[in-house]
C-alpha cells in the first residue's frame, strides 16, 4: 500500500496499447488519426508525443475562453518547478537556452548533437535530475565544447550574477553540470542518511533534517481534526541561525511568476460558467495572494463541490512526490474539459450493473443484492504545465488532504486524449506488427483496439471492483499479501467475461463482437508474453496487476489445451499465442471467475496463494530472452510525454470572439518560446 493519498498514474512504459492496465483511452474519429502525427521527438530514454483536443472546437466560446486564461495561468508556473527541482535549474536552463538560440558555430558536429540530447533532457525534466528515476544525468560533451558553446553564441544575454564573468559562471556550473557525485538524487529515499540533505530538491537550504522535523513539530497541532498542509507551498531555509519558512504566495517566494498566475485566473474567474466555478476561482486567487494553507482547504472543498461544471482544472503547489519529507508540493496545473460521450458510455454501464451482476456465472451466494457501478469523470486535457508537462499523469484523484476526503470527498477523472495519444503513437511504432501473429490481427487491433481498450478499463473499473460479496465473516484482509492480484483479476475476469456478450451490442458499447475480439486477442499475448518486457531478465513478476495478467491468462492457457482453444505457434523462429475459439474461452474466463469469486468471498487464502504462485510469478525463461530481443529491436523509448496545443484567440473591435487551437510539432520551439513567455523570476 502506498501511504500517498493522492493516486497520480504516471505512464512509464510505451507499448500501452498491449500492456492495458486500470487506465483509459479514447475513441476517435478514423480519419483525425490517422494524418495525425502523434510522436515527434525522440532522444536518451525519452519520446515526444502530441495529443489532440477533440471536442474544443464545439465548446461554446465562453468556455473556449475560460480554457484559454486557464491554460496560461497554467503556462505562467513553469519556473516555479524548474526552480523547485534543484537551486541552479533555472540557471542552466536560461543558458542551454541562450545556446540554442545563439551558437554560431557547427551545428552538424557530434558534440552538438550530444549538447541538444541534453538540452532535450533538462527541459522534459524540468531540470537537470532524470524526471523518474531523480538521477542527475551527465552531459555527453566536455567542460571545454560547453565554454566554447557559449563564448561562440551572439546576440543572446547569459544570466549572470552581479560582476560575475562567463568565465566565472562556466567555472562554477561545470561541477554542477559535469561532476556525478555533486547534487546526485533530486530526492534521496535511503533513510539510513539525512534525507534533507541527501537530497537536492531545493525544498530546503542548509537545514538538516532533524532540524526540519523539530520545526514542523513545533508549529504542527495534533488535536487539530482539520489541519492545514503543513508546509506544502514553502521552502525552509536558516536565516540568522534560524530555521524559516519562506512561504510562496504573491509578495514572497515565487511572487513574480504568482502575479502572473493571479491576473490569468482572474480572467478566468470573469468568464466562470457558474458561480460554484467562480467561487473556486476567486478561492484559488486569495489562496496565492496570501498564502494561506486554510485557504486551501477552503479551496479545495469547493472544487470537490463543482461537479457541474464542463471545463475544470488543478492549479497550486499539489504533490508531495518530490519531497523526501513528504510534505511539499510541486507545482502543478492541468486545464480539462469533461469529455461527454466517454462519460455517458461509464454511466450507460453504471446504469446496467445490476443486470450484470445478476447475470455473472458466479455462486448466488457471492453476488450482491443491491450493486451500484462506480462512476468516474471521463476528462479530455487541455493543457498540461508545471510537474505535469512534458510527463504528464493519466489519472488524477484529488485533494490529498485526508480530513477532505473523508468528509466532502474526492474528484477522480482519467485523461482519455492523453492515453489515446499514447495508443496510437504505439500503433505506428512497430510493437503490433511484431507480436501479432497475423495481418488479420493487427488489423483488428488497429480498428478496434482503442475503443475495445476503454471499454475494458470501464467494465473492470465500474463493474468489476464493485461487483460481488463476501460472506458474513469474511475479513476483507483474510488473503493478506494474494489480495491484490486476486483483486484485479476479479474486476479483469468480470470485465473479459461480459465482453463477448451480445448486450455490450445491444447497450451500443460495441459496435461488433469482432472488436471484442481485439481485446481477447490483447488479453492473452500481453498476459503470457509482451508484458515480460517490463521484467528485468532473470527476475519474477512482482507488481499486482501483471501477476493477475499472467494467472488468468496462463490458466486459461492450460486448462483450454484439451480442446486446442489456444495455441502456440512458431513463425520465422519467433513466438505468438493465436486464440482458436473466442466463445469457448469466454467460457474458461467465466469459470475462473466463478472460482477468484468463491475465493474472495470465502477468504480462502491457501487457494489464492497456490492460484498466483502457480500461474503468477514465474517466468518462462527462454520466451522472456526472446521477448526481451524482439522488444529492444524496435528502438522504443521506455518514458513519453507531450508537447502542448497552441490557443489564439480571435479578437474583434476589441472582445475575444473565437479562440482558434493548433497543434504546433516542434518540441525544441516550443521549450524555446515558453522560455521566453513565461520567465518572470
Ligand atoms: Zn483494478
Amino acid at each position: 500500500m502506498n501511504n500517498k493519498k493522492s493516486l497520480i498514474l504516471v505512464l512509464a512504459f510505451a507499448m500501452v496499447i498491449l500492456v492495458a492496465g486500470c487506465k483509459k483511452t479514447e475513441p476517435q474519429p478514423e480519419a483525425a488519426a490517422q494524418d495525425f502525427k502523434w510522436q515527434i521527438d525522440q532522444f536518451a530514454d525519452l519520446r515526444i508525443l502530441r495529443y489532440q483536443v477533440p471536442g474544443f472546437d464545439e465548446l461554446p466560446l465562453a468556455q473556449k475562453e475560460l480554457i484559454y486564461y486557464l491554460s496560461e495561468a497554467a503556462l505562467c508556473g513553469r519556473d516555479i518547478i524548474t526552480a523547485q527541482n534543484y537551486k541552479h535549474n533555472l540557471t542552466i536552463r536560461r543558458i542551454l537556452d541562450a545556446i540554442v538560440e545563439g551558437y554560431k558555430g557547427d551545428r552538424t558536429d557530434p558534440q552538438w548533437e550530444k549538447f541538444m540530447v541534453y538540452t532535450k533532457r533538462v527541459w522534459f525534466s524540468n531540470g537537470i535530475h532524470h524526471h523518474y528515476a531523480t538521477d542527475k544525468f551527465i552531459p555527453g560533451f566536455t567542460t571545454d565544447y560547453f565554454a566554447m558553446l557559449i563564448k561562440e553564441s551572439e546576440g543572446v544575454e547569459f544570466p549572470l550574477a552581479k560582476g560575475q564573468t562567463i568565465g566565472d559562471l562556466i567555472a562554477f556550473l561545470q561541477p554542477v553540470i559535469f561532476d556525478p557525485t555533486v547534487d546526485a538524487k533530486k530526492v534521496s529515499q535511503d533513510s539510513t542518511k539525512d534525507l534533507v540533505t541527501e537530497s537536492a530538491v531545493n525544498f530546503y537550504a542548509g537545514v538538516t533534517q532533524e532540524e526540519v522535523e523539530k520545526y514542523y513539530q513545533r508549529i504542527r497541532d495534533e488535536n487539530d481534526p482539520t489541519p492545514i498542509s503543513y508546509g506544502l507551498n514553502s521552502r525552509v531555509v536558516k536565516k540568522n541561525g534560524k530555521v524559516v519558512e519562506e512561504i510562496a504566495y504573491l509578495n514572497g517566494l515565487y511572487g513574480p511568476a504568482i502575479e502572473k498566475i493571479i491576473y490569468w485566473l482572474e480572467k478566468a474567474a470573469g468568464v466562470a460558467e457558474n458561480d460554484q466555478q467562480r467561487k473556486v476561482i476567486e478561492k484559488l486567487i486569495e489562496y496565492y495572494q496570501t498564502g494561506d494553507l486554510e485557504k486551501f482547504d477552503e479551496y479545495n472543498i469547493l472544487w470537490v463541490d463543482d461537479v457541474g461544471s464542463r471545463v475544470d482544472f488543478i492549479n497550486g503547489f499539489i504533490e508531495v512526490y518530490s519531497d523526501p519529507m513528504g510534505m511539499k508540493g510541486s507545482w502543478e496545473s492541468v486545464v480539462n474539459f469533461k469529455d461527454l460521450a466517454a462519460t455517458k458510455r461509464t454511466e450507460t454501464i453504471a446504469a446496467n450493473a445490476q443486470w450484470f451482476e445478476d447475470n455473472s456465472p458466479t455462486d448466488p451466494r457471492f453476488k450482491r443484492k443491491e450493486v451500484k457501478g462506480v462512476t468516474a469523470k471521463v476528462i479530455t486535457a487541455a493543457m498540461l504545465g508545471g510537474d505535469s508537462y512534458p510527463s504528464t499523469p493519466i489519472g488524477i484523484n484529488l485533494p490529498n488532504a485526508n480530513w477532505i476526503r473523508r468528509t466532502h470527498g474526492s474528484k477522480s477523472v482519467t485523461l482519455e486524449n492523453i492515453t489515446y495519444a499514447y495508443d496510437q503513437a504505439s500503433l505506428g511504432s512497430g510493437f503490433g506488427k511484431e507480436f501479432s501473429y497475423s495481418e488479420e490481427i493487427l488489423e483488428r487491433t488497429k480498428k478496434y483496439g482503442a475503443q475495445a481498450g476503454n471499454l475494458h478499463t470501464d467494465l473492470h473499473e465500474v463493474l468489476g471492483h464493485a461487483s460481488g460479496q463476501l460472506l458474513p465473516g469474511v475479513s476483507p484482509e483474510a488473503l493478506k499479501n494474494y489480495h491484490s492480484p486476486i483483486e484485479e483479476a476479479r474486476a479483469d475476469l468480470f470485465a473479459l467475461y461480459y465482453f463477448i456478450d451480445e448486450k455490450m451490442v445491444e447497450l451500443g458499447l460495441l459496435p461488433n463482437l469482432d472488436a471484442a475480439k481485439a481485446v481477447y486477442d490483447n488479453n492473452i499475448r500481453n498476459g503470457l508474453m509482451t508484458q515480460l518486457t517490463r521484467i528485468q531478465p532473470g527476475k519474477t513478476i512482482e507488481q499486482a496487476h501483471m501477476r493477475s495478467r499472467a494467472l488468468v491468462s496462463h490458466w486459461v492457457y492450460e486448462k483450454g489445451k484439451p480442446e486446442n482453444v489456444i495455441s502456440e505457434k512458431i513463425k520465422d523462429g519467433k513466438t505468438y499465442f493465436v486464440i482458436n475459439d473466442y466463445q469457448k474461452l469466454r467460457q474458461l474466463y467465466g469459470d475462473l471467475l466463478v472460482e477468484v469469486q468463491r475465493i474472495t468471498s470465502e477468504g480462502d487464502y491457501e487457494t489464492a496463494r497456490d492460484l498466483v504462485e502457480t500461474h503468477g510469478v514465474q517466468v518462462d525463461q527462454e520466451l522472456h530472452k526472446e521477448v526481451l530481443e524482439r522488444y529492444s529491436k524496435l528502438n522504443l523509448a521506455p518514458y513519453g510525454g507531450f508537447i502542448n496545443p497552441v490557443y489564439t484567440p480571435v479578437i474583434e473591435n476589441g472582445r475575444i470572439v473565437d479562440v482558434k487551437i493548433v497543434y504546433p510539432d516542434d518540441y525544441v520551439k516550443q521549450m524555446l518560446r515558453y522560455g521566453k513567455d513565461y520567465s518572470f523570476f
